[in-house]
């Protein structure tokens, strides 16, 4: 029965005739070495993948088809390679020249031993795996100072090593350094070069550094800096003001701010004053040294003074012109207070508003005429009374308010002893000549006339008028200077005649 069953099997089975069941042996059979033997040779028959070169499935003939799992795997590698190929040719098709192209390696079957394979292929940097950009990290020499033996022997001062260790330093070089794509490439930069580099990283930073600093001191040069900010809030909280509402005015050399005033022990303040700030930056005013070094009421203490200290001393020179003014009834503002290189003083306007510049505001000819003889008046009353040169006058000083003129800005206003302070004197005359002139106030005289009225000197007006009348200017200048050096520092009234010295001027 049982033979007839093993036999139906036989026929029916795919993998062709089945041999007969080998006869059950003994113990004695299993230990015997002619049984070791034979199935030694019954393994030896199944092939070892030794030469992944050859294809199995057809170069061996002879081998031993009978084991299903080695047909499964050699299918399944037979499978893998065609898969593959099949992913390179897509590869191919899909990038065609493309320079960007994109890699399937991923997807492939790659069996370990097959790999050798793909070095055949073109180094393909856009493989996604390897990123060219990032530097491979270099080798470190260990411990001891050197690797190998013998003839092959590195050490850690090895030319290449330490080249591609400098290049791969560089990622730690500040973000905005710009060091290149080079780190993708084997580059070796040489000690020298990556220290020079690495220097110059260090000083861009720095510079970098200072610059930012410049950028934050120089908000001067819009509103006023912390120190200022500071001096000007102690002020509000001291009294003096009430309140600080804003900027009427940004000039190259000062910020002006409308305040509402408070009180102060000793005198009343005005309800409303402004605040002269003068910058602290020190550009503008370095053109501006020749009217305040030469005036003998400042030269001794100019010449001690840093450059910062001395913008303090144009604060000081508004604030004593102005007194001087003031005590002579010329219209200008009255002197609050004085705290380093502010000075408060009292507002020409009203209501927040201040006066306009005579530039600014169209006049009745009557009132442009009247407005004439005003300034006529004060600048004579300036020089005689007051011993000054306004040295800045033009309807961009001058603000009109209540039907009269008022003079501002006298920071620079020198006494008539000041080496050029006549020229400074035609030069206010000219602007205010050609200012009413133009403006068609007939009565309006020439500047040298307006010069001769002013100081009361008699300078021939001749027909070439402006140049020689500039030039005996100068001559008499140079005459009052000599006088001035040899009768020592005092101020004297200048006059043609070098006669007889005036009353030296009182302190304010
Ligand atoms: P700068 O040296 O910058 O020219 P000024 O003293 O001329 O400084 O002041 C600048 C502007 O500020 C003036 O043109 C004027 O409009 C305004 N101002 C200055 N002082 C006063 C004041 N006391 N009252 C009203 N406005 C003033
Ligand atoms: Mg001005």
């Amino acid at each position: 029965m049982d033979q007839a069953v093993v036999a139906a099997d036989a026929a029916k089975s795919p993998w062709g005739p089945v041999a007969p069941a080998p006869p059950a042996c003994s113990l004695a059979d299993v230990m015997s070495e002619q049984l070791a033997k034979q199935l030694e040779d019954e393994n030896i028959a199944f092939p070892t993948l030794t030469h992944p070169g050859s294809d199995l499935l057809l170069s061996d003939e002879s081998s031993e088809t009978t084991s299903d799992l080695m047909l499964a795997k050699m299918l399944q590698m037979q499978f893998d390679r065609e898969f593959d190929d099949q992913l390179r040719r897509e590869e191919k098709r899909f990038n065609g020249d493309s320079k960007v192209s994109i890699s399937f390696e991923n997807y492939r079957m790659v069996h370990p031993y097959e790999d050798s394979d793909s070095s055949e292929d073109e180094v393909d940097w856009q493989d996604t795996r390897h990123d060219p950009y990032r530097a491979v990290k270099p080798q470190t020499t260990p411990r001891k100072g050197f690797t190998g033996k013998g003839k092959n022997i590195t050490t850690k001062h090895d030319e290449v090593t330490c080249g591609r260790k400098n290049t791969a330093r560089m990622d730690n070089f500040a973000p905005e350094v710009h060091v290149g794509d080079g780190l993708g490439m084997d580059l070796k930069l040489s000690n020298q070069v990556f220290n020079s580099l690495k220097q110059h990283c260090y000083s861009e930073q720095k510079r970098s550094a200072r610059l930012h600093d410049k950028k934050e001191h120089s908000t001067a040069e819009q509103a006023v800096d912390p120190r200022t900010r500071l001096l000007m809030y102690k002020m509000v909280n001291a009294g003096v003001l009430e309140n600080i509402n804003g900027c009427i005015s940004t000039g190259k050399e000062s910020v002006v701010f409308h305040a509402d005033g408070g009180s102060l022990e000793e005198q009343p303040v005005p309800d409303e004053v402004v605040l002269k700030v003068y910058k602290t930056t020190l550009n503008e005013f370095k053109n501006r040294d020749r009217y305040i070094k030469d005036d003998y009421r400042f030269i001794d203490r100019f010449s001690k003074l840093n450059p910062r200290k001395v913008i303090r001393l144009w604060a000081e020179k508004e604030m004593h012109n102005l007194t001087r003014m003031k005590k002579a009834e010329i219209p200008c503002p009255e002197v609050v207070l004085l705290k380093k290189h502010i000075l408060v003083m009292s507002f020409i306007g009203k209501d927040h508003i201040p006066a306009p510049k005579l530039k600014d505001i169209v006049l009745g000819s009557e009132d442009m005429k009247n407005a004439f003889y005003q300034v006529l008046h004060v600048m004579q009353q300036m020089y005689q009374e007051c011993n000054l040169v306004h040295a800045d006058l033009s309807e961009y000083n001058m603000l009109w308010h209540e039907g009269k003129v008022w003079l501002i800005d006298v920071g620079q206003s020198v006494e008539p002893t000041h080496p050029h302070a006549l020229e400074f004197l035609y030069r206010d005359c000219r602007n205010v000549s050609t200012f009413f002139q133009r403006r068609g106030v007939s009565e309006a005289m020439s500047a040298c006339e307006l010069f001769n009225t002013v100081s009361g000197l008699n300078i021939p007006v001749g027909e070439e008028e402006e140049a020689e009348f500039l030039s005996e200017i100068v001559a008499l200048e140079k005459r009052n200077e000599d006088h001035v050096q040899r009768r020592g520092k005092k101020t004297f009234p200048v006059s043609c005649e070098d006669g007889d010295p005036g009353e030296p001027d009182a302190d304010d």
